[in-house]
């Protein structure tokens, strides 16, 4: 993934045979391999400075294990290093004590919201619960049908505004379908917004809005994977202008590197919840950051 990480720290730190701590300099010149590689993988640059400064600190502070040569000693404390940065544990989502739990989605257009409803709405009915989505963008002019489309095709049902209830206002539609979800008893409301292809003060307002109108249990931001280190920027303005409880990452199929993860995880301190993998509704997965952390490094 990151041109193989682990052969690249075992290469920085060839021929040594591990006893007593690792000298200043051996340290230092495989943090700066790691420090390259990190870079390659478009990971944000303060990123990259505190992750390799607490890989630093570790390596130069530990005994080299009997069991271990120096290389895997330092494998092993980056490897501890990327699942602490990406999360720690596998991240949960937080369900209502009292029915619907809300959830809102929030991101760039583009970013793959309506297609990652869509996959939640078909993964949270396997596991027994009886989601309804709401279509609130209606800023791109597909977007409503594509919901409904996904929708059909997760069998799950959506609310979509009608001629004279509620169109042109996705705050309306939204507390519309929150009232309605709630009203036919489903569990789970999944509120999908509109995106702009940059940040905007307008679109931020917009999300606010809708997040107050209908107070989410859960605020997603869904980030394309494709944006490398940029998604940490983007994830900053949505932090600040909206506020979120979590990360969907997606096309994670496209980006072979794990930088808009690193970045993401690094910067904004949420948990990444889910992974989307593809364009189909089944290419969707719980996000874990100790695979990740494997995939980084092999
Ligand atoms: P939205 O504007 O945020 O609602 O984004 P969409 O859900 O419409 O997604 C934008 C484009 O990205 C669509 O063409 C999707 O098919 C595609 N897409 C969404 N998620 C993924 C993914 O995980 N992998 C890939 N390869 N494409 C995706």
């Amino acid at each position: 993934m990151f041109n193989n990480l682990s052969d690249r720290i075992t290469a920085s730190l060839k021929g040594l045979r591990g006893h007593g701590r690792l000298t200043e300099a051996d340290v230092d010149k495989t943090v700066r391999e790691i420090r390259r590689a990190l870079l390659d993988a478009d990971v944000a640059v303060p990123v990259v400075r505190e992750f390799t400064a607490r890989v630093r600190e570790r390596a130069l502070g530990e005994e080299v294990s009997k069991a271990l040569n120096p290389a895997q000693q330092v494998v092993k404390i980056v490897n501890d290093e990327l699942v602490q940065i990406l999360g720690g544990a596998t991240g949960e989502l937080h369900f209502a004590k009292n029915p619907p739990t809300v959830i809102m989605l929030a991101g760039l257009q583009g970013a793959g919201k309506t297609t990652l409803a869509g996959k939640l709405a078909r993964w949270m009915k396997s596991e027994g619960h009886t989601p309804m989505l709401v279509a609130a963008d209606l800023q791109r002019p597909n977007a409503v049908n594509q919901l409904q489309i996904v929708g059909e095709r997760a069998g799950v049902p959506v609310f979509a505004p009608e001629p004279g209830n509620g169109v042109g206002n996705p705050v309306l539609v939204a507390m519309n379908g929150v009232s309605t979800a709630q009203f036919q008893q489903h569990d789970v409301v999944i509120v999908d917004t509109a995106g702009r292809l940059g940040i905007d003060e307008e679109m931020m307002q917009q999300a606010r809005d809708i997040r107050d109108a209908v107070n989410p249990h859960e605020t997603l931001f869904v980030v394309d994977a494709m944006i490398g280190q940029d998604a940490a920027r983007v994830a900053e303005a949505f932090r600040d202008g909206v506020g979120f409880s979590g990360v969907v990452l997606s096309k994670l199929d496209g980006d072979a590197r794990g930088g808009a993860a690193l970045s993401i995880t690094g910067v904004t301190e949420r948990p990444i919840l889910f992974a989307s993998t593809g364009e189909g509704l089944e290419d969707f997965e719980r996000f874990h950051p100790d695979r990740m952390a494997n995939r980084i490094l092999d």
